[in-house]
């Protein structure tokens, strides 16, 4: 048995950050790292033998709770006929069609491996499809590590109070207009000021790398009339939201419960459609997917893309996400977001919980309490600095927290009644730490 300091100390030795995705070194909330040596249903496993219950849900694939059997089966189906063939199979179409079904715009899917490759891919695709360089993006929303979707990029990058990365050269820095969120006239100047540039906006959803942070009301309709209007492509990342926010994601959440009525040009999927296997997509009407290769000119391609074990375990992921399933997540988050709230009050911390249907963060501050945070300059205002102690008591109690305050708490539909009430009695102390 080792411990997760010794753990740690190791990967130090040879992995930078001793963790291969900054987040995962607790560098905003200080401490050693829990290494994981397996997960169950709402529990992880540290290397030491000591169990959790987990909010990070490996940052938002296990919406059915770790190892649901019924993905474990697929995989090990799957693996059981070969890892890789680098050719297509059937698998693949199974997968990309159970996304046509729940997203009636996805017409074509293409399969990708990481978020990070369908954002990347989503904007080179708009890009050759108009013709056109630059491309909007939001302030504190994340895209993956995209070069040019780094700039005031939330997750990490927040939490590393990073403007962008180093190595992001000033040329594709120059490409990218970073506009605050929830702001459609700042958009439509940008249209105005760059008139015939700028290929496409790209959106999360519904923010959640900024703190949850909803699109206001009529906010994604209205980038949807702005880009029709100046011939740009609305890419609409649900990498987080979708298939989690609901059956068919932020999207089908606002059509459906927010009566809003809109469709973009381009979704883009990760996370639940891999089941926890690297798969992610993109997805929109075929004639602009198609121009892809092989039948168009925009270039993307993966060695392990579409991998048959990967989409084994996704598609075993939406077969089983039925509406129970989704019905218990929203319980258990709102269940989960009002204990918070009742501890936070009884310890005299103001703070706002802000939800997205199923997604949903804790803001402290008195700056949350009264205005809320509708933007990235919002959550920059919240009292960040108690969310350190709060994890750290979330922690020692056996509850394991995302480690950052920009992230969302991922509930599982493996949280049930017994976990939530282990979640909630624990929520007094911490609410006093971070009230220290
Ligand atoms: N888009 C959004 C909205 C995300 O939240 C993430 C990851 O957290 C990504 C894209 C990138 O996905 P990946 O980490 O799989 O590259």
């Amino acid at each position: 048995m080792v411990t997760n300091s010794q753990a740690f100390d190791r990967a130090q030795h040879i992995l930078p950050g001793g963790v291969n995705s900054p987040v995962r070194a607790y560098r905003s909330v200080g401490g050693s790292p829990r290494f994981i040596q397996s997960a169950k249903g709402a529990f992880v496993t540290d290397v030491a033998g000591r169990e959790y219950v987990d909010l990070v849900g490996s940052w938002g694939p296990a919406l059915l709770g770790h190892a649901h059997p019924a993905v474990i089966a697929a995989v090990q189906e799957a693996a059981s006929r070969g890892l890789s063939f680098g050719a297509p199979t059937l698998g693949e179409v199974d997968l990309a069609e159970a996304i046509q079904r729940r997203i009636a715009p996805a017409e074509r899917v293409r399969l990708v491996s990481t978020g990070t490759e369908a954002t990347m891919t989503a904007v080179r695709l708009a890009r050759g499809v108009t013709g056109r360089n630059l491309i909007i993006k939001f302030a504190g929303c994340y895209h993956g590590h995209v070069d040019s979707l780094l700039a005031e990029a939330g997750s990490g990058v927040a939490t590393q109070a990073l403007p962008g990365s180093a190595g992001v050269t000033p040329a594709t820095a120059a490409e990218t207009l970073v506009l605050p969120y929830n702001d459609l006239a700042a958009v439509e100047e940008a249209f105005a000021t760059h008139s015939g540039e700028i290929a496409a906006v790209i959106t999360e959803a519904a923010p959640a790398n900024m703190g949850i942070v909803p699109p206001s009301r009529g906010f994604n309709e209205g980038l949807r009339r702005i880009t029709r209007a100046h011939g740009a492509l609305l890419i609409f990342d649900e990498v987080l939201t979708g298939f989690r926010t609901g059956p068919s994601g932020w999207w089908g959440f606002e059509k459906e419960v927010l009566g809003a009525d809109f469709t973009p040009d381009l979704f883009t999927f990760g996370k639940v459609i891999g089941g926890g296997m690297p798969v992610a997509a993109l997805a929109g009407p075929a004639q602009i997917m198609d121009q892809l290769a092989p039948l168009g000119p925009v270039y993307q391609a993966g060695t392990l893309s579409g991998n048959p074990v990967a989409v084994a375990a996704g598609l075993a992921t939406l077969e089983a996400a039925d509406q129970g399933v989704y019905d218990s997540v929203m319980a258990a988050s709102i269940a989960v977001g009002e204990a918070v709230t009742e501890a936070l009050t009884a310890a005299g911390i103001p703070h706002r919980v802000q939800r997205a249907a199923t997604l949903f963060s804790v803001m402290f501050g008195e700056h949350a309490a009264e205005h809320g945070s509708h933007n990235y300059a919002d959550t920059l205002a919240n009292d960040t600095f108690r969310y350190g102690p709060f994890f750290h008591a979330m922690l020692e109690q056996g509850i394991s927290l995302p480690p950052s305050v920009f992230e969302a708490w991922f509930v599982s539909a493996a949280h049930d009644d017994a976990v939530i009430n282990r979640i909630i009695e624990a929520l007094p102390a911490a609410a006093r730490a971070a009230a220290a």
